[in-house]
């Protein structure tokens, strides 16, 4: 063996249950579906399989957009590919700002040359129509509305229904981040006049990160088509992207990462195989059972309308006396458990557990309440956290 050669690490990364703000835990067919052959990205075998995501991808999204496609990149791509095919330099964008990726957006927009009317929130609190309606009487020039349908750094559940209605009698466009709802939780892009929506493929989807699904309604389109300035990305270029997407185009643009795009074909079959409304219901039933156990335990959702949180992200309040980080790492140390930190504003005072996907199991929620009251106990901090396991428990039950 060569000096240089000993010295390399072979890779072996632990097994971990991820219950934090993603990435979550993948499905075995989803591993296997990475490790399949690379063919080309004009292969007829791949383009099949393309045409598949696109079907698969309308399903979950609930739409009939032809424009509808897996973004080479992160749900971070996905945002800037909605935003930057939409906005030219000049407009006007209303956007809820009520958590990190509020920001995130209007940044982008600022970044586009466009002016942000941020509707501002507590974090943790969600937008109102009536809040929606008043910016848009303070703002009439504006050409769009962006929400995020669940604000991760929070576990805030954005209502879209209503503001849907009203931005198509407005005439505005409603752009979405759903990166963590996405196959998790209702999302109809249809019914709830979503004109551009982007998600991630590491939260409810449990894939890898690396791509970012997508979809552009009609009208969003023919706005992206009719653009007076050239759209300012050549990469996220959907006129381009489009040629390559397109059934009977099929034009090179860039190279389709193959291996990840296999793997959302497996995980969205996954879904569909589940069924949506029995996945949202599962997503539900374990966020139920969780805050039950976290609340015998003596905990406080940092959200007490549960109307208005989460299934798939919990936000819990750390009480005075718990040490946030020596919590986490002995979660992560002794049971291969990560949970997320509050974010922001919110750091060392909430904890954000994950319960995305295929993280979303009775068996993690009762193995994550016994391990924080093991946790607890050991650092001798001061309480009964005995209950948490049992309140889960009668949650299954009942
Ligand atoms: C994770 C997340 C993003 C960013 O996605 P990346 O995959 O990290 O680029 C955007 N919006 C929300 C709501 C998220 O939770």
């Amino acid at each position: 063996m060569s000096p240089a050669s000993s010295s390399l690490h072979p890779l072996s990364p632990p097994r971990r249950l991820l219950m934090g703000p993603g990435p979550s835990n993948i499905h075995p067919r989803v591993y296997r579906a990475l490790g399949m052959d690379v063919v080309g990205h004009l292969d007829p075998e791949f383009l099949a399989v393309m045409d598949r995501i696109q079907d698969r991808l309308r399903q979950v999204f609930q739409t009939e957009n032809p424009m509808t496609i897996s973004v080479s990149g992160t749900g971070s791509a996905g945002m800037e590919a909605a935003l930057v095919n939409l906005i030219e330099e000049g407009e006007e964008y209303i956007v809820g700002m009520n958590g990190v990726f509020g920001m995130r957006m209007s940044e982008v927009i600022r970044r586009r040359g466009a002016t942000v009317h941020p509707i501002e929130k507590e974090w943790g609190e969600i937008i109102t129509l009536e809040e929606v309606q008043k910016a848009i009487e303070d703002h009439p020039k504006s050409s769009g509305l962006c929400l995020v349908h669940a604000e991760t750094s929070t576990g805030a559940h954005q209502p879209l229904e209503e503001i849907g209605r009203l931005t198509q009698e407005r005439d505005l466009l409603f752009i979405v981040d759903a990166v963590t709802s996405f196959a998790g939780a209702e999302l109809k892009i249809d019914d709830w006049s979503i004109d551009a929506c982007y998600s991630g493929t590491q939260k409810c989807l449990s894939c890898p990160p690396g791509l970012a699904p997508l979809t552009l309604s009609p009208r969003a389109m023919e706005k992206v088509r009719n653009r007076k300035s050239p759209i300012d990305s050549w990469y996220l270029d959907l006129t381009l992207i489009d040629n390559y997407w397109a059934e009977g185009k099929r034009a090179y643009h860039h190279t389709a990462p193959i291996s990840m795009n296999y793997a959302i074909h497996e995980a969205l079959a996954l879904v569909l195989e589940e069924g949506l409304e029995q996945r949202f219901e599962r997503h539900r039933l374990n966020s139920k059972a969780m805050v039950s156990g976290l609340e015998a335990m003596g905990f406080s959702m940092s959200i007490s309308d549960a109307s208005q949180r989460l299934p798939m992200l919990n936000p819990v309040s750390i009480p005075e006396g718990i040490p946030d980080a020596e919590v986490r790492k002995r979660l992560l140390e002794q049971f291969n458990i990560e949970i997320g930190a509050g974010l922001g504003a919110f750091s060392g005072k909430i904890w954000r557990i994950g319960l995305m996907g295929e993280s979303s199991k009775q068996e993690h929620v009762i193995f994550f309440l016994a391990a924080l009251e093991s946790v607890l106990n050991d650092l001798k901090i001061q309480g009964d956290f005995s209950g948490g396991v049992s309140a889960a428990n009668s949650v299954y039950s009942s």
